[in-house]
């Protein structure tokens, strides 16, 4: 027999059967996650970065977990050698997490952006996340806690546009999650972009991708690391997950995501 748990959050509260499925709770600032899964620290096409890995934030959905997983999956089947370093996604009962705003429901996860050197060739082992310009050079380390850097010289190194883009495009086509935002530097979406009209990539993926990249304005600009926030998983809703923000324009999306008009309200 399925034991019973009574939830309460935010003002939501339902009975359920405890199955031990994951639950994204609240919001991506106030919430919380039951039952999540831990993304293993090396899979195919990522590894949690060395020094990320003590922090233990590498807790997300069942959904977003494998939907992560097959995003990975995918570039590094395109780009053999495309190893992506991942930061933060939550802890594992969700929360605040340090240095963050967000992060606190399983549906955020940072990743370091793919680097090359000038031949196109992937650069691995970064001590650190790099700050790239507008042009797409690295120009700095990017500082951790207690605004520490590592203490080697910045290589020669520059935004991997097509690995970079070939992220994006598989977060935008992998089914499982539902892209909400990927917060990136405009500058370095516009890199991604003419990567991807170079490419000749089907420009619906390209118009979702030039409403999605996107530069928050409350926060860091992310010249250093992409941001993706997932919507909640439609049957987390009604438990009480909670999507702040838009509702786009993806109609029929959002019809098949069975948003319930509850929590459409609280958007
Ligand atoms: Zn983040």
């Amino acid at each position: 027999m399925p034991a019973l748990a009574v939830l309460s959050l935010s003002g939501c509260m339902g009975v359920f059967a405890d199955d031990r499925s994951s639950i994204s709770l609240g919001s991506h600032v106030r919430g919380a996650l039951l039952h999540p899964v831990a993304l293993p620290f090396e899979g195919p096409g990522y590894e949690v970065h060395p020094d990320w890995r003590p922090r233990d934030c590498r807790y997300a959905t069942e959904e977003v977990a494998r939907w992560l997983a097959d995003v990975f999956r995918e570039v590094v089947d395109r780009f053999p050698d495309s190893i992506a370093f991942l930061g933060d996604i939550s802890g594992r009962r969700g929360g605040d997490v340090a240095m963050h705003r967000s992060h606190a429901s399983g549906r955020d996860v940072d990743v370091f952006y793919y680097a090359c050197d000038d031949a196109g060739r992937p650069l691995r082992d970064l001590p650190a996340m790099l700050h790239f310009g507008r042009d797409g050079r690295a120009e700095r380390w990017s500082l951790g806690r207690g605004g520490r850097g590592p203490k080697q010289p910045v290589p020669q190194a520059r935004f991997d546009a097509r690995r970079n883009w070939a992220l994006v495009r598989a977060m935008l086509s992998t089914p499982g999650a539902e892209v909400q935002w990927i917060f990136v530097h405009h500058a370095l979406a516009a890199l991604m972009l003419a990567e991807a009209e170079r490419q000749g990539t089907d420009p619906a993926i390209i118009g979702r991708a030039r409403v999605l990249l996107h530069q928050p304005t409350n926060s860091q600009p992310h010249d250093d690391h992409m941001h993706v926030r997932l919507f909640c998983d439609p049957a987390d809703r009604p438990l009480g997950c909670n999507d702040k923000g838009p509702v786009r324009w993806l109609k029929k999306h959002w019809k098949y995501m069975r948003v319930s008009q509850a929590s459409a309200l609280r958007l």
